[in-house]
């Protein structure tokens, strides 16, 4: 569904991701978990629109997207949440799920329904104000709002970011659920060990550069990513 292939991008001088190349395929759960600043949210970006690569190619779909803007995207069934869920804080609940349907139009009762089937804590809060939502709610509303626009491939950085234990174990919950509906998601992540818990493959990022792969199973029983990742 996603080929990325020898991908490298720059801030000014720094070389941020040197050369990466991985793929998703339909109705995977991929993660890249790595370090702070390993590159994760750079690779994200990349895929989305938001920053370009000097070289190698990104496919979606067999479509080339390479540095193709991000508004471009949605449309063509790719979503992202971003870390640190910016959601709009001043609108509803209901108003913040609106803004994600990309056709403001006929289909928008229906798409609500379906994400406050997935997000029932959604629903009993429709009317409240995004900004008074906990952590763990406004982590899901970023993600209802991403499913308004039905994506094919659903890109999520960071999801458990300052979330405590118990609501971290609920959102890893409904990401295992959206992939049983079908969602495909390529999931970037710090905790590793609910990642790879969740992941059928992963990818294991350092300092730009990807330096291990395998499936979720192979990687936590991995000694070096138990030592680097897990905490031994
Ligand atoms: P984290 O888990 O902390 O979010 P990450 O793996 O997502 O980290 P990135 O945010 O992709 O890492 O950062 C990769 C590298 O690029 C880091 O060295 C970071 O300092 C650098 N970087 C990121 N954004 C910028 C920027 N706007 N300008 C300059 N350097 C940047």
């Amino acid at each position: 569904m996603l080929k990325v292939e020898g991908i490298n991008v720059y801030y000014g001088a720094i070389h941020a991701i040197k050369d990466i190349s991985f793929e998703v395929n339909q109705g995977e759960i991929v993660t890249l978990i790595g370090a702070n600043g390993a590159g994760k949210t750079t690779t994200l970006q990349t895929i989305s629109g938001l920053l370009h690569t000097r070289t190698g190619s990104i496919t979606f779909q067999g479509q080339n997207i390479t540095n193709i803007r991000a508004d471009k995207l949605v449309s063509r069934g790719l979503a992202q949440v971003p870390e640190g869920r910016r959601v709009f804080l001043q609108m509803s609940v209901q108003e913040n799920l609106e803004m994600g349907a990309y056709q403001p139009q006929a289909g928008v009762p229906k798409d609500l329904e379906m994400v406050f089937e997935l997000f029932p804590r959604l629903k009993e809060r429709r009317n409240q104000v995004a900004g008074t939502l906990s952590g763990g709610e406004q982590q899901m509303l970023a993600m209802g709002r991403a499913m308004m626009s039905h994506p094919k491939l659903l890109m999520l950085d960071e999801p458990s970011m300052g979330l405590a234990p118990l609501l971290v174990e609920q959102i890893f919950e409904i990401i295992k659920n959206l992939n049983k509906q079908g969602s495909t998601i390529l999931l970037v992540e710090q905790n590793a060990q609910m990642a790879l818990s969740v992941a059928h493959r992963g990818y294991v990022l350092e300092t730009g550069k990807i330096v291990t792969t395998g499936t979720g199973e192979e990687l936590i029983r991995s000694p070096e990513i138990k030592k680097a990742y897990l905490g031994g």
